[in-house]
């Protein structure tokens, strides 16, 4: 199968990457919605693994645009949603837009390949995406993010190395964002801390950046500073705990 992966975070390219690559289907990353469509315009693709939550432009502003460039074609390219924050109401949002199914980020690697071969052998578009149940207030959970990623363990490893070096470049806009009341700023940088650290199961640190994230959003900075004492509070804890295990695990052996 030939797929195209919408997805703006570069933590989550690599983590599909490995995914997809084990079932030895192909993969060709687009980091943003521009990016997708013009790609769009010279190859097909059997499915799209479409990020909801970009700057720019969003999954559901480029799924409107695929949509419209099939009208009349009679070709409908399934187009499964991912996104870390899945709440009430927006399922039927994104259905309505013009996508077939939806999958809640980490990617659980069995619900990604059943919902990709229930859409390849049905024409008729799928409707009931199944989000994986994340533990919750959790720093850092070794086994389930292991298990996430099916043991890999070098992976593990890879992505919680760049993850440590992404972490103090997102505090670091997140606290400008804040400081030189750049909403536009803080809303992005919480978004990119949100994702990396869903990829590690760190609710913590999820909850606190989105927290921010819709601060940023909404343009109202009010209570940004003490958001950004609790996050700074999780980080700690979370960096703690990821030391903790680079030092015990990292040592090639
Ligand atoms: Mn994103």
């Amino acid at each position: 199968m030939n797929i195209l992966l919408v997805e703006d975070n570069p933590i989550n390219q690599l983590l599909t990457q490995r995914l997809i690559e084990k079932r030895g289907d192909t993969l060709v990353v687009a980091k943003s919605g521009r990016e997708a469509l013009a790609i769009l315009e010279n190859r097909q693709f059997d499915l799209i693994l479409m990020d909801i939550q970009m700057p720019e432009m969003s999954g559901i502003e480029v799924t409107a645009a695929i949509r419209e460039k099939e009208e009349g074609t009679g070709r409908h390219i399934p187009i499964i949603a991912t996104t870390a924050s899945a709440i009430k109401g927006d399922k039927d949002r994104w259905l309505e837009a013009g996508m077939d199914a939806y999958l809640a980020k980490p990617i659980d690697k069995d619900t990604l390949f059943e919902t990709m071969d229930m859409l390849n052998c049905s024409s008729q578009a799928l409707k009931n995406g199944v989000p994986t149940a994340r533990p919750i207030n959790r720093v850092f959970d070794m086994a389930m993010a292991l298990e996430s990623l099916d043991g890999d363990f070098d992976l593990l490893r890879e992505i919680i190395g760049i993850s440590l070096a992404q972490f103090s470049k997102h505090m670091q806009n997140i606290q400008d964002g804040i400081s030189k009341e750049d909403s536009k700023l803080l809303e992005r940088a919480a978004h990119a801390l949100k994702g990396a650290a869903a990829n590690l199961l760190a609710s913590g640190v999820m909850q606190a950046a989105s927290q921010l994230e819709e601060m940023g959003r909404t343009g109202s900075l009010t209570g940004s500073k003490e958001a950004l004492r609790s996050l700074e509070e999780e980080m700690e804890k979370l960096q703690l705990s990821l030391g903790k295990f680079e030092k015990e695990f990292a040592q090639p052996r």
